[in-house]
C-alpha cells in the first residue's frame, strides 16, 4: 500500500490525498484485517482495541508487576522488598497477549509498519500516564537506550524493533542505540526458566563509551516485551557498573504468569 507519510509533499496536500486514499482503499486493522471505520483516527478496529489491556495498577513500585487486586496503592512486591538490582524502576504499558502480542510479533518478525504505528498510537497515552505516576520528567539529561541486538542478528532481521519503538515513544529525544552493545550472541530467552534466563544474559552487554555516559543523569532502557526482566536487569547492571546513577526501563508489553500476580507470597 502507498505510504503517504514517506512522500515529501506539503501537509495540507497529504491530508487531502490521505482522505481520498482512505475512501478508495479503506485502511485495515493490522490485527484482524477488517476495514477501519471512516472517518476515524483509530488505528485498530473496535473489537481488537477492546482486547488491549493496559497495566494500570496497583503495581510494584520497582519492577512494575501488577497485583491481583485492583484496589490499593502501589507498593513493593515480595521479590523486590530485599532486592537491589540494576534497575531502579520498570514500567510495562500493556499485558502481552491478544492484540498487543499480535502487533509486537507483526513488527518484530514481519517488519510490519502498520503494527508499529498502532503500537505507538496505543502506547503514547499510557506511557505519559506511567511517567506522570513516576513523577518523571524527561529532559535533555535523559538518555533513551533501546535493548541492542547482536550485529549478526541485526543483519538477519535488518532492523531492531526496540530502536523503532524507542524513537516513536520518545520523539524529539536522543535515542542512543550504540551506547550499549551486545557483545555476545546469546541464544533467545524463549522457553528458558528464570534462572537460566539470568545465566543466559551474563556478559552479553558492554558500554561502548563511558565518556558519553557523562552527558546524562538518567537512563531509560526501552524494549518490546518483558518476561522475567533478566535482560533489562543485566543491561542496567552494566550501566551502573560504568557509573550510571539512575536506570529505569519501559517495555511496551509484559508477560504476566498467573503465579506472579501475588503481592504477598512466592
Ligand atoms: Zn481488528
Ligand atoms: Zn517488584
Amino acid at each position: 500500500m502507498l505510504d503517504i507519510d514517506t512522500i515529501g509533499w506539503p501537509g495540507s496536500l497529504k491530508g487531502v490525498l490521505g482522505q481520498l486514499l482512505d475512501l478508495a482503499f479503506p485502511p485495515l486493522c493490522p490485527v484482524c484485517s477488517s476495514p477501519l471505520p471512516i472517518p476515524s483516527s483509530n488505528l485498530l478496529c473496535p473489537a481488537c482495541l477492546a482486547h488491549v489491556k493496559a497495566i494500570r495498577g496497583p503495581i510494584c513500585t520497582r519492577c512494575g508487576i501488577p497485583f491481583e487486586t485492583s484496589k490499593g496503592p502501589d507498593h513493593l512486591c515480595w521479590r523486590c522488598i530485599d532486592q537491589t538490582g540494576g534497575l531502579d524502576w520498570t514500567r510495562s504499558l500493556f499485558e502481552y497477549h491478544s492484540t498487543v502480542s499480535t502487533l509486537i510479533k507483526g513488527l518484530k518478525f514481519l517488519g510490519d509498519k502498520s503494527c508499529l504505528k498502532a503500537l505507538t498510537w496505543i502506547s503514547r497515552p499510557v506511557l505519559n500516564e506511567s511517567l506522570a505516576r513516576l513523577s518523571l520528567k524527561i529532559h535533555e539529561g535523559t538518555c533513551i537506550i533501546p535493548v541492542p541486538l547482536h550485529p549478526s542478528r541485526l543483519r538477519d532481521r535488518t532492523f531492531n524493533q526496540s530502536l523503532l519503538l524507542a524513537r516513536k515513544l520518545f520523539p524529539g529525544f536522543q535515542v542512543k542505540n550504540h551506547l550499549v552493545m551486545r557483545v555476545r550472541n546469546n541464544p533467545p530467552q524463549t522457553g528458558l526458566s528464570a534462572k537460566l534466563r539470568r545465566q543466559n544474559v551474563k556478559g552479553v552487554f558492554a558500554v561502548s563509551s563511558k565518556k558519553s555516559m557523562e552527558n546524562y543523569s538518567r537512563f531509560i532502557i526501552v524494549d518490546d516485551v518483558m518476561t522475567t526482566g533478566s535482560t533489562l536487569e543485566e543491561m542496567a547492571r552494566v550501566l551502573k557498573r560504568e557509573g550510571a546513577q539512575n536506570v529505569g526501563a519501559i517495555t511496551v508489553a509484559r508477560s504476566i504468569p498467573a503465579i506472579s500476580t501475588s503481592s504477598t507470597s512466592p
